[in-house]
């Protein structure tokens, strides 16, 4: 084939295709564009998931009537006159191409009015094709319409996903722009239906209710940090946001959102260093919910790695990292409380709400009280009777608590400064000594007890693998184990803390559980996890008073005394307030 120069069409729908994936990506830009403009306030409309109509309209500077046609042409911005001021972005958009890769694919109109003119001004480009700027009545500000996206790119077109789903990914951006920016007003409009709003307060606490909703807003808790960077003299990087209590997961990443210099971002290794805060703290497999903003100087960090901007490279990572995990596990650590017993609590009710609650009979009550015990509410998208959960106390230890008795030969029943309390024996042995063999083996002294005659133990060929592959972590841990004859080892020494176990099944076991995969960020936490599970109290052993008692006191005594190796709550709480309202004492 003849080399050939493109014509203007197509070079628009191919860089088109470089900005604009989906209705999502054009949302990001046209609402980008009017955070550039100074908006106030930005009222999205969406049709058909985006692909009928997606309509951004903003109160912002509004565009120069001279100025509309070459808003739309390639590499036309107002915002960098040179390559130089690049480094100094505090604009979102530079490169000048999104409006005309919207032009390029869509049905586009635009219709915008600046403060100096009394009248507004309208143009239209159909897939590229201009009409001449018209004079129109409007409102201060922009308002940008972009309808039949990649009709003229059926390929493209073909691509998209069902309705709901491109409408969630729009949904996605709105909340994430929302909460970077809670001084302005956004509203989100899909198929008629208002999905988000946020009051433009300015308070990223009310704008977390707007886009989380108020039940998971209320879990969440405020962080910030900042760390000096003595090298260059300046602040070098700070860490605010929000982050959700252990108490809400989720099961993917989509509700943790991370900004740098309120820019939306994807960043694997920031999202990384925020799972970590909450390692055994929520369960393998769950994500947190959080917004964190990263402020960085703009000449530390560089956002022009993709067309989209959603990449960026820092020029310090480690430091941004480690004061992200500093500030996220500081602040959980502080704030994680007892898992309350979400009864029928108390919280601004509608009248009827509290009518029905009335009418409830004593005995039914009491049934539903039970039930809700079991229902121990993981990752609290399923609140019981809209409870509203005992807010944090800050209080990062357990209260001191006395031993009343045991349930089920698996609950330790106890009595605290506010109210009962039931704690998961097995659950809380394991956290105790789960953090034992960890400080222990950070001091490097892994207590072991030597076995006073050599235990001969059969393996199976993967429990041999497995025993092999992890001799070094096991050994890490006061486990020795030595080759002896086909299929079977020869057992030494145990982890002190097995002391009170049956060797045999419990190393079988622990291999069987590390062969599987473990859990923990390192083998070594695997092997630690495993084998402090497998060496903990088990539920259903009947326990005297004094070693409920002990336990307890060791559970006072952990750093992270509220959750078990795997993320499980080891305690529930029932406070007096609750319990008054439960008798209908109040
Ligand atoms: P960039 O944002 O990179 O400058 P765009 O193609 O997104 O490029 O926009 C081109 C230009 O159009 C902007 O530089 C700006 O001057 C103008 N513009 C676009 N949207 C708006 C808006 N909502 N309000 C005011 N000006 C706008
Ligand atoms: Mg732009």
């Amino acid at each position: 084939m003849q080399i050939a120069t493109l014509d203007e069409a197509t070079i628009g729908k191919i860089s088109a295709g470089e900005v604009i994936e989906r209705p999502a990506s054009v949302v990001k830009e046209l609402v980008e564009n009017a955070l550039d403009a100074h908006a106030r306030a930005i009222v999205i409309d969406i049709v058909a998931g985006g692909k009928e109509l997606i309509r951004v309209r903003d109160d912002g500077d509004g565009i120069p009537p001279g100025e509309l046609l070459s808003a739309v042409e390639r590499h036309t911005t107002s915002k960098l006159q040179s390559f130089e001021d690049l480094k100094q972005l505090t604009s979102f958009g530079f490169r000048g191409e999104a409006l005309a890769s919207v032009a390029a694919v869509s049905d586009l109109q635009i219709l915008s009015r600046t403060a100096a003119s009394r009248v507004g001004w309208q143009l239209r480009s159909e897939f590229g094709r201009r009409s001449r700027p018209a004079q129109t009545a409007a409102a201060q500000g922009t308002s940008i319409a972009a309808r039949d996206l990649f009709a003229n790119v059926p390929a493209r077109r073909k691509f998209l996903r069902q309705d709901a789903t491109e409408a969630g990914y729009i949904q996605r951006v709105i909340g994430a722009y929302a909460l970077a920016f809670p001084a302005i007003r956004f509203e989100l409009n899909i198929d008629g239906k208002t999905v988000l709003t946020t009051d433009g307060a300015g308070d990223l606490a009310s704008a977390a209710v707007g886009v989380f909703g108020a039940n998971v807003a209320a879990q969440m808790v405020p962080m910030t940090e900042v760390a000096d960077d003595d090298e260059h003299g300046d602040a070098g990087v700070r860490v605010a946001g929000l982050i959700g209590l252990p108490t809400i997961t989720r099961g993917n990443r989509q509700q943790l959102i991370l900004l740098v210099n309120r820019r939306w971002i994807e960043n694997r290794s920031l999202a990384f260093a925020l799972e970590q805060s909450y390692h055994t703290l929520i369960m393998v497999g769950r994500y947190p919910v959080a917004v964190v903003n990263v402020t960085v100087p703009p000449d530390r960090v560089d956002v022009n790695v993709h067309p989209t901007k959603r990449e960026v490279r820092f020029t310090d990572e480690r430091l941004v990292f480690s004061t992200l995990q500093r500030a996220a596990r500081g602040t959980l650590l502080q704030h994680t409380p007892a898992q309350a017993v979400p009864l029928m609590i108390d919280s601004p009710l509608s009248s009827d709400t509290v009518q029905r609650r009335m009418a409830l009979a004593n005995p039914e009550r009491v049934r539903t009280a039970p039930a809700l015990f079991a229902h121990s509410d993981r990752d609290g998208t399923t609140p019981i009777d809209d409870p509203v959960r005992t807010p944090a106390t800050g209080e990062p230890d357990i209260p001191l608590l006395r031993v009343l008795g045991q349930v089920s030969g698996t609950y330790i029943i106890a009595e605290g400064p506010d109210g009962m309390y039931l704690v998961d024996q097995h659950a809380a042995h394991e956290r105790i000594l789960l953090e034992k063999v960890l400080k222990l083996f950070a001091r490097g002294s892994a207590e072991s007890q030597q076995l006073l005659e050599p235990l001969v133990i059969d393996l199976s060929p993967e429990q041999l693998a497995t025993a092999e592959s992890a001799d070094e972590e096991l050994r890490q841990l006061g486990f020795e184990l030595q080759p002896f004859g086909q299929g079977s080892v020869a057992l030494r020494s145990i982890p002190a803390i097995m002391a009170r176990k049956d060797p045999t099944k419990t190393v079988s076991a622990i291999l069987d559980e590390i062969g599987r995969g473990g859990r923990g960020t390192s083998r070594f936490e695997a092997v630690a996890m495993t084998t402090a599970c497998h060496s903990a109290i088990r539920a259903g052993q009947t326990l005297s008073l004094s070693e409920m008692r002990e336990l307890l006191t060791q559970l006072e005594g952990c750093t992270a005394p509220r959750a078990c190796a795997h993320g499980r709550p080891t305690i529930l709480h029932l406070s007096q307030d609750e319990l008054e309202r439960q008798f209908s004492r109040r």
